[in-house]
């Protein structure tokens, strides 16, 4: 047999079994060879389906891909990217040009505000930042130039809502793209293309695939010539995603819908709680009444809401310290999403760049909390806070 001798070192094909595998196999093969020149060149005239080089795309980005544009109702195959930046730069990079204008959300991912307000200018686009819940502010700094509109349902920290009708509406009047990160909402609250966007990105690495061990992104658009741009904008740039990092996500999605429905449930109920504990002084969640965009919330998240809690304690840095230090079997990390409670103190971290004036101005002092609900048990969870509040604020 060919592969018995000593001098081939690759197998020629993999052993045959007539029944399939239940779960995907992991492709982590860099290239893919064909049988003949013709065969390649038909592959790559688009005659015949097969896989070439993995930058390029691979099996288990088109199986995650495909999950994904069912739950977003892409109407083209989505593209994975090695991280929800990676789908970031794709769009602001690969759908302008120089000369180009792009409005953002003054409230953006800390990377995405880098972005916009430093990377782009320096290759000669230009962009202004508006609060993306008031349409006339978002009116106001259109230009005959701007080309798209970006973004984020749900703003970080202060989990306000954008005016996502409007923005679809003036959007389409003026003929500028809208481009929704749905990482927050995630497909269970929020469909953005549904909605009227005409991208959507994703941090996959998120409540997506869940579990904080894979760094993946995706993206889509409406239009075929924008999907296939993008598609080709993020191979060349090197954004594709690795084949490990899209099994796991797989099996992350698996069970995204029950997480999110238990996430939630339990940040609602937190949510609550926190509002009734002796040293907080105000709660932020868009399911409650007395968040300033809950009527809002209630019209574009579909009786669904979000995993995202934050509050602030009645006290300075000393107090929050005491709080992260007792909040025991919580982890207080920069990120969001995953199957355990995770604690952001954006005066440190996401937002520590800003004066204190300018947190000030957004509503973040020393005290204020962001709580990205996991998958404990509730009444425990809920326990663990009053512990840690009480910690945080005993004389
Ligand atoms: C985390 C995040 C990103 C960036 O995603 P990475 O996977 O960390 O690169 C973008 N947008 C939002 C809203 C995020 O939370």
């Amino acid at each position: 047999m060919k592969n018995e001798k000593a001098s081939v070192i690759r197998p020629d094909a993999l052993p045959h079994s007539a029944s399939r595998p239940v779960v995907t196999p992991l492709s982590p093969s860099v290239v893919y060879a064909s049988d003949t020149p013709d065969m390649l060149d038909q592959q790559y005239e688009g005659g015949l389906q097969g896989y070439t080089y993995s930058r390029e795309g691979h099996p288990n980005a088109d199986v995650v891909a495909k999950r994904l544009d069912r739950m977003e109702n892409a109407p083209f195959p989505g593209v994975m990217t090695g991280s929800g930046m990676g789908a970031v730069s794709a769009v602001l990079l690969g759908l302008t040009r120089s000369g180009d204008h792009v409005i953002g959300g003054n409230q953006l991912y800390g990377r995405s505000l880098r972005m916009t307000s430093e990377d782009l200018p320096r290759l000669g686009i230009a962009t202004t930042l508006v609060d993306a819940g008031d349409i006339d502010a978002v009116r106001a700094a259109l230009r005959p130039t701007t080309r798209m509109i970006l973004v984020e349902v749900v703003s970080n920290p202060t989990l306000r809502l954008a005016d996502i009708a409007g923005l679809v509406d003036l959007a389409r009047e003026s003929g500028v793209l809208l481009v929704v990160d749905n990482t927050f909402t995630t497909p269970m609250a929020f469909k953005a293309l549904d909605a009227g966007a005409d991208v959507v990105i994703h941090s996959v690495t998120k409540l997506l695939a869940g579990h904080s061990d894979v760094m993946l992104g995706y993206v889509a658009a409406r239009d075929k010539a924008l999907n296939d741009r993008l598609r080709v904008f993020a191979v060349t740039m090197g954004l594709s995603a690795s084949p490990f990092d899209c099994w796991l996500a797989e099996r992350g999605l698996l069970t995204l819908e029950l997480r999110f429905e238990r996430a939630q449930r339990t940040a609602a109920l937190l949510a609550d709680h926190l509002a009734g504990l002796p040293g907080v002084k105000r709660v932020l969640y868009p399911g409650r009444a007395d968040h300033p965009d809950t009527l809002r919330a209630k019209a574009l998240l579909k009786g669904r809401n979000c995993n995202m809690v934050s509050f602030e304690l009645d006290g300075a840095r000393h107090a929050a310290n005491a709080f992260t230090r007792a909040a025991e079997g919580l982890s207080f990390a920069p990120t969001l999403g995953d199957v355990g409670t995770t604690l952001s103190h954006p005066a440190s971290s996401s937002h520590r760049a800003l004066s204190p004036e300018q947190r000030a101005a957004l509503g973040i002092s020393e005290g204020f909390f962001r709580v990205s609900v996991g998958l404990e048990d509730p009444d425990n969870l809920c326990a663990i806070f009053t512990e840690a509040v009480s910690a945080a604020v005993a004389p």
